[in-house]
Formats: structure tokens, C-alpha cells, sequence
């Protein structure tokens, strides 16, 4: 399958060193934050109703039309600062026709800009529909949070209507873990994400040593929050969080490149154990910390109503519409918004620009940042 990447990107690797989705650098370059990362919803189909899925809710049987591709070429055109982009759904491989007539596409004029580009998938779909990726695609993000398939099935379907055959399911899972070997081993980048949740918490070493098996390249960690089908689930406390985040630090492969995103730790806390974690974090080979693009230098589209949001599972209605307005004047418009205020700290020796939405409202609903500064 290796001719299948023939066509090799003349760009800087992403590397812990080169993350462009991460919202600092160009905040750095720009003096503030600036809409570089735009992410496009092109489904809402998905052959699974995973229980923490962050967009569960807005998941259907059938869809409508989606706006013309020329126009969401367009709308990408004018973004004068334009550096990455992701393709997310439901699962944006579930018809070919998609694949064909609007992802590749995308992906080949990111490609020819030189933006870079990341595709949300559960790869459970024939290999194929992921090979036709495979030449324009930098990053594919899976999410993994299994040990085994009884793990995959008890998460994985329980939001179905109909009740999955467990038959079907041990073969979707049989499937994902073939195409992540398989992609993997052709040299596609394929960045596996696990959340730290009340299933997880306790089983992410064991999760991490899976991701490495099966030769992805990176393991991203974030917490789970409450959104969607997640909002009735149980909450983490933040001890444990911090504790499995040490668990899997002591236990993971450091060879292999670790994101945490969206941690609900800052440098500005007194407490001892958040100073700990955060000093552990920047000391340890091949760790990155990243900020949340979502809100920060990305907003992103739905494709079928053009509907422009601060991210894809925010409660904050629409912005604005890709039909008839541009997308840098919508990010604009976002940076008056009240909430955008309420999350716009910065400690620039820190690294940190403090907590997304949903973060703050899950543990730091008392708590004003913009009075708050690092002390570690
Ligand atoms: S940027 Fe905000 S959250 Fe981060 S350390 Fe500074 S004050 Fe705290």
C-alpha cells in the first residue's frame, strides 16, 4: 500500500515540536488570537452511538443536501490565515459518495495551500474509503478507549436504538484494529485519542499499550466533559484525574508522542498537586500540553446548513452562516461575544490560555481567570 503516499508533503513534520492545531503559535505570531484551524461537519451519520460521544445528540438515520462544495472551498479561500483543518461527523467515511465528492476534495486544496488537514474517523469502515485519504491526509484521529472488544461493545452501541448484535460488533472492532495496524503500518500518522472518564480512568495504561501496538504514532488524552450524550455520565473528581494522568506517565511508552488536551490543571493554582502535575508535564520526553483550538483559533461549519459555531458541541447558538458570510467576519463577531471574554486569559511563560467553556463550567464555575496569573 506504500504507493498510496507517493504523494509525500513538503512540510514540517508534526512532531511534539510542530503542532499547528495548537492555538499559541499563532497567537504568538499575531499578538492575539487569529481563525488559522477551521473545522467542517459533513455528516451526521455514523454506524456507531458511543456513550460519550460529543456530538451524540445531533446523530441521525438520514441526511439532507449539503452547500455546494464550491462554496465551502470559497468560504476556506478567504481565510487569509489559514493553517490546518479537520473533517469531522458523525463518521465522515460512512458513504463513499461523501468521501469522494466532498473529503477528498477538501483534503486535496488543503493540500495544494499548504494547510494542514486531520480527519475525525472510527475506521470500522472498509479500508478502502481510508486509503482514498491516505495521499492529501496528515492527521487521522481515531478515538480508542478499549481493552477489548467487550469494552468496544459495552461503549460503543449503547446509545442505539435497536439493540447491535454483538456479532457486528466484534467485527467493527476486529475491523478498527486492522485498519489503524494496517493504515499504520503504510505510514499514515494516525493519532488515537482516549478520554479520561469514569470507564477509563483506571484502564488507560493497558489503552495506551494497544495505541502503541498497533504503530500509531500518537496517543492523545483528554478528560471527558460533560456534552451531548456525555451529559449525564459521572464526572471525574479532579484528584482523579490527576491521578490517572500520573498512572499513565509512570506506565506509558515514552518513545511515544503524548497530547493532553483540555486538562482542568493551570498554572495560576495554589494547590500543591496541580503544581506538581503541570512541572511533571513540561519535564517528561516527548509530552505536549496542548490548548483548546475550539473557541481559541477555530470555529467550526456545518456543511449541510452552513451554520457557523464556536465548536461542533457548544450550547452557544450559531455565529453566523457560511452561506453568507465570511468566515474571518464570523470569528470577528465571536471575539465580541461575552463568553469569548470569559475564556481569554494568557500566561505566555505558562504556555497557557486557560480553560475552554466547557471546563470552566464543569469545575470552575466561581473561579474569574482574568484576575489569575502562573506561579509555576
Ligand atoms: S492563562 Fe489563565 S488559566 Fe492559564 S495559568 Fe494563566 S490565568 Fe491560569
Amino acid at each position: 500500500m506504500s504507493e498510496l503516499f507517493a504523494i509525500q508533503p513538503p512540510f514540517l513534520e508534526i512532531s511534539p515540536q510542530y503542532d499547528p492545531w495548537d492555538p499559541l503559535p499563532a497567537f504568538r505570531r499575531y499578538g492575539q488570537h487569529r481563525l488559522t484551524s477551521v473545522e467542517l461537519t459533513v455528516t451526521n451519520l455514523c454506524n456507531m452511538r458511543c456513550e460519550h460521544c460529543a456530538v451524540g445528540e445531533s446523530l441521525t438515520l438520514s441526511e439532507g443536501i449539503r452547500i455546494p462544495l464550491a462554496d465551502v472551498l470559497r468560504r476556506l479561500d478567504e481565510v487569509e490565515h489559514l493553517e490546518t483543518i479537520s473533517i469531522t461527523g458523525g463518521e465522515p467515511s460512512f458513504h463513499e459518495q461523501t468521501v469522494r465528492d466532498y473529503i477528498v476534495p477538501l483534503l486535496k486544496y488543503a493540500r495544494e495551500r499548504g494547510v494542514r488537514s486531520q480527519i475525525n474517523s472510527n475506521l470500522t469502515l472498509d479500508i478502502s474509503r481510508y486509503e482514498a485519504l491516505a495521499p492529501y491526509l496528515d492527521v487521522m484521529h481515531i478515538s480508542f478507549n478499549y481493552l477489548n472488544v467487550d469494552d468496544f461493545y459495552e461503549v460503543g452501541f449503547v446509545r442505539s436504538e435497536r439493540r447491535t448484535p454483538r456479532a457486528s460488533a466484534v467485527k467493527l472492532y476486529e475491523r478498527m484494529i486492522d485498519n489503524t495496524r494496517e493504515l499504520s503500518r503504510a505510514g499514515m500518522f494516525v493519532s488515537a485519542e482516549s478520554m479520561i472518564n469514569y470507564r477509563t480512568h483506571d484502564k488507560l495504561v493497558g489503552i495506551h499499550r494497544l495505541i502503541d501496538e498497533m504503530g500509531c504514532r500518537r496517543h492523545e488524552v483528554h478528560p471527558m466533559y460533560p456534552s451531548a450524550f456525555a451529559s449525564n455520565l459521572p464526572v471525574l473528581s479532579l484528584d482523579q484525574t490527576r491521578q490517572a494522568v500520573h498512572r499513565l506517565l509512570d506506565g506509558r511508552n515514552p518513545e511515544l508522542w503524548m497530547l493532553f488536551g483540555t486538562l482542568p490543571f493551570y498554572a495560576c493554582s495554589f494547590l500543591e498537586e496541580d503544581q506538581q502535575i503541570i512541572t511533571r508535564l513540561r519535564g517528561e520526553p516527548n509530552v505536549t500540553v496542548r490548548n483548546d483550538p475550539d473557541g481559541r483559533n477555530r470555529l467550526n461549519v456545518n456543511l449541510f446548513t452552513g451554520d457557523v459555531y464556536v465548536t461542533d458541541f457548544s450550547d452557544v447558538p450559531p455565529l453566523g452562516n457560511a452561506l453568507t458570510d465570511r468566515l474571518d467576519e464570523v470569528f470577528a463577531r465571536w471575539k465580541e461575544h461575552p463568553l469569548y471574554s470569559s475564556v481569554g486569559c494568557y500566561c505566555p511563560g505558562a504556555n497557557c490560555c486557560g480553560p475552554n467553556l466547557l471546563v470552566a463550567d464543569t469545575y470552575y464555575k466561581d473561579v474569574d481567570f482574568s484576575t489569575r496569573r502562573a506561579i509555576v
